[in-house]
């Protein structure tokens, strides 16, 4: 049985190496709430809240989630006694929804569980792979700007190349990337910018190749995605649209997509990300980790995560130098040969930097059992 004594929440801010851009948003100084979870042993674990500043991914923002956390989440799983992660997930979901709030802090208890048990977190959810293939996100730019940032990071060994598209910006920007890399795996994402009125121009895309086009169509739009999967030949994948097991159960079934992004943050945390991750298997469906700009907490729970054998696209994880110029992990996140390993150390399986995330925290809260 393990009990909370104390939960200390950081709102941090840290300014990307780049801005991003997508046709949404852009995001150049990144907010997070960095959660810290100890017991009554004195092990601690950390976890992430990757909700934005303002509500162009999902609903959530950092202040959404902020109170959420204070008010509903903390109170709710402070005073108890748990068996398991799973526990203290099940215990948060008597609240609607918020599910990157929750995320946050149920992240934590699972790094405080594996730490407990002295083993990683890959090895406590049955992760098998020593080494998670990288990927990268290219921020939307001038097509001249974009493939000189493509052949840097095809150098530094990416394989999996994911650019942001909309209306205005994709066949000739994607057909001027293929034609430069043609053996590139590229996929592109468009965040919701379409609807089934421009089925003409995403049918166009299909001649291009591309590994796969993400979350096209708006994230309630599950119905006519399916539609659109019908008549693309581009396999369809689903991020925003997934927030919970039951969601992906309707997309398998209705047949919206043919692929899975699974992202912690967006499902609520790593149980519901697992229970998604099963699922996808009985069903054939691959999957692969999306990223959310987010640090080295979240990224390492996504590495964790990415270790697990059903993984077999390569997910939106790259080195921590490609966002910040520090990182608030040690040692920071890196990339070799196309690679990313797996850590070994207990939990996360690196080392969170207090000292650092002190000197980036905008606002601090502790609760006390
Ligand atoms: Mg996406």
């Amino acid at each position: 049985m393990m009990k909370i004594k104390k939960v200390d929440l950081f709102l941090t801010s840290m300014k990307l190496v780049q801005p991003f851009r997508t046709h949404q948003e852009t995001v150049a100084d990144r907010q997070s709430i960095l959660v810290k979870v100890t017991d009554d042993e004195g092990h601690s674990g950390w976890g992430e809240v990757v909700a934005f500043s303002s509500p162009w991914y999902t609903e959530e923002t950092i202040e959404t989630a902020w109170h959420m956390l204070t008010e509903f989440f903390i109170p709710t799983i402070i005073q108890g006694e748990w068996k398991s992660p799973r526990e203290v997930n099940e215990a948060l979901s008597r609240w609607k929804r918020n599910q990157m709030a929750k995320a946050g802090i149920e992240m934590a208890v699972w790094d405080l569980f594996a730490k407990r048990d002295s083993v990683s977190l890959a090895e406590y959810i049955g992760g098998v792979r020593k080494e998670v293939k990288a990927g990268i996100v290219v921020s939307m730019d001038s097509p001249e700007r974009m493939l000189s940032t493509i052949e840097s990071r095809i150098i530094e060994g990416y394989e999996r190349i994911k650019v942001k598209i909309d209306p205005t910006n994709d066949y000739e920007m994607l057909k001027v990337i293929k034609d430069a890399y043609p053996d590139i795996a590229l996929l592109a994402d468009a965040n919701s910018a379409y609807s089934l009125k421009d089925v003409e121009r995403l049918k166009n895309l299909d001649s291009l190749k591309l590994l796969m086009i993400e979350q096209p169509l708006a994230a309630d739009d599950i119905v006519e995605h399916a539609e659109l999967q019908k008549i693309l030949s581009t396999p369809v994948c689903l991020d925003e649209s997934i927030v919970s097991l039951h969601d992906a159960r309707n997309a398998i079934k209705l047949g919206s997509c043919k692929v899975m992004s699974i992202k912690i943050g967006r499902v609520g945390g790593l149980a519901n990300a697992i229970d998604i991750y099963n699922l996808c298997e009985e069903h054939d469906i691959p999957v692969w980790c999306g990223g959310m700009l987010e640090t080295g907490i979240s990224r390492a729970f996504h590495i964790a995560l990415a270790s697990l054998p059903n993984f077999t696209i390569p997910g939106d994880l790259s080195a921590s130098s490609r966002y910040w110029e520090q990182d608030v992990i040690i040692p920071e996140v890196v990339v070799e040969h196309g690679n990313v390993k797996v850590p070994e150390g207990p939990g996360i399986g690196f080392k969170v930097d207090e000292t650092f995330i002190e000197q980036i925290t905008k606002r601090k809260a502790t609760f006390h059992a």
